[in-house]
C-alpha cells in the first residue's frame, strides 16, 4: 500500500480561507511538510490541529525528497503547504512534486486562497485569458529586460510584488508599457488593511509614492495587456507602405523608412508593422 502526498492552499491572510476538506485533511495526515514550520502553528494551532511537521523550503527542498518519497512508498500519507496560498505559486515543492510523480506516488490537490487569482477575479480586467509572471527579477536592468520581452503581450499579465520594490517595478512598467496602460493593484489581500488602486499606471504610481502607506504590504499587480492603437492612427496609405516594407525589410528600418515618408508617428507604425507580425 502505498502512501499520498496531498497539496494544499492554505490561506493569503484572512485564517478563515480555508476549505472544510483542507482541515480534514491537515487533522488525518501522518506529517506535515510545511515552508515555514513556526509560521505554519499559528494557523494549525488556530484550527487545534497538532501533527509532526518538517520544514521544506527552497533551501533544503532536494534533500528532503528522499525522505518524504520513502515515506511516501511506506503508506504515509503527507500534506505540502506553504506560508501562504497555494503551494508552487511562487512557492517551493515543484521538485519534490515532480519526483513524485516521476515515482509514480498518489498526489493529490486540495484547491483554495491565490493571491494571483483572488486579484484577477476582482480587477475588472480580461479573466478569459491571462499569464501569471509571478515576481520580476530584483535587479533594474533584468526587470527592465523582463518588462520588455511582455510589452506586447496581449493577454492580461499578473505579477507578484514585495514591499522593497513597489515603486521601483511601478516606475520601471511606467517606462516599459507607457503612462495610458491600465493597472489594478491589490495590496494586502483578505488582510485588514486590503486595498485596490485602479487607474492608469501613471496614476497608480502617483498614488503610490505619495501614499506611503500603500508602499507596505503584500502586492499583486495585474495589467491590462497590449492593445493595438486605434485603427485611425495610420491612414490605409500608410499602412500600405509599412506592409511593403515589411516584405523586404527588418521591422526597426520599415518604421524608419515609413515614418519619413508618410509622417506617420514611428510608434504607430511600429506598432502597426508588430501586429501584423503576430497574426
Ligand atoms: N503561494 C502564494 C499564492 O498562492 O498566492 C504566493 C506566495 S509568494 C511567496 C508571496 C507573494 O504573493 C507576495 O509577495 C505577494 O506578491 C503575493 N501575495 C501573497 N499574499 C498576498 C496578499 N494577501 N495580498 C496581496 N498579495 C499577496
Amino acid at each position: 500500500m502505498t502512501g499520498i502526498l496531498y497539496v494544499i492552499a492554505t490561506p493569503i491572510g484572512n485564517l478563515k480561507d480555508i476549505t472544510l476538506r483542507a482541515l480534514d485533511i491537515l487533522r488525518e495526515v501522518d506529517l506535515i511538510a510545511a515552508e515555514d514550520t513556526r509560521h505554519s502553528k499559528r494557523l494549525l494551532q488556530e484550527y487545534n490541529i497538532e501533527k509532526n511537521m518538517i520544514s521544506l523550503h527552497e533551501h533544503n527542498e532536494r534533500e528532503q525528497i528522499a525522505h518524504l518519497l520513502q515515506l511516501l512508498q511506506s503508506g504515509r500519507k503527507i500534506a505540502l503547504i506553504s506560508d501562504a496560498g497555494t503551494p508552487l505559486i511562487s512557492d517551493p515543492g515543484f521538485p519534490l512534486i515532480r519526483a513524485v510523480r516521476e515515482a509514480g506516488l498518489k498526489i493529490m490537490p486540495v484547491p483554495g486562497a491565490c493571491a494571483a487569482i483572488a486579484a484577477l477575479s476582482v480587477a475588472g480586467l480580461p479573466a478569459d485569458h491571462f499569464i501569471f509572471e509571478g515576481f520580476l527579477p530584483a535587479k533594474t536592468m533584468a526587470r527592465c529586460h523582463r518588462l520588455q520581452t511582455l510589452q506586447y503581450e496581449h493577454r492580461t499579465i499578473i505579477f507578484y510584488e514585495s514591499v522593497h520594490r513597489i515603486v521601483e517595478c511601478l516606475q520601471d512598467m511606467l517606462t516599459t508599457f507607457g503612462a495610458t496602460r491600465r493597472i489594478v493593484l491589490a495590496r494586502e489581500l483578505t488582510k485588514t488593511y486590503e486595498t485596490f488602486i485602479d487607474g492608469n499606471i501613471e496614476q497608480v504610481l502617483h498614488q503610490v509614492m505619495h501614499d506611503s502607506h500603500q508602499q507596505k504590504g503584500e502586492f499583486v499587480l495585474v495589467v491590462e495587456g497590449y492593445h493595438v492603437p486605434a485603427d485611425d492612427a495610420l491612414t490605409p496609405e500608410a499602412k500600405r507602405i509599412i506592409k511593403l516594407l515589411l516584405d523586404d525589410l527588418p521591422v526597426k528600418q520599415a518604421v524608419q523608412l515609413a515614418a519619413k515618408i508618410t509622417e506617420c508617428r514611428k510608434n504607430f507604425l511600429y506598432d502597426y508593422a508588430l501586429s501584423l507580425q503576430n497574426q
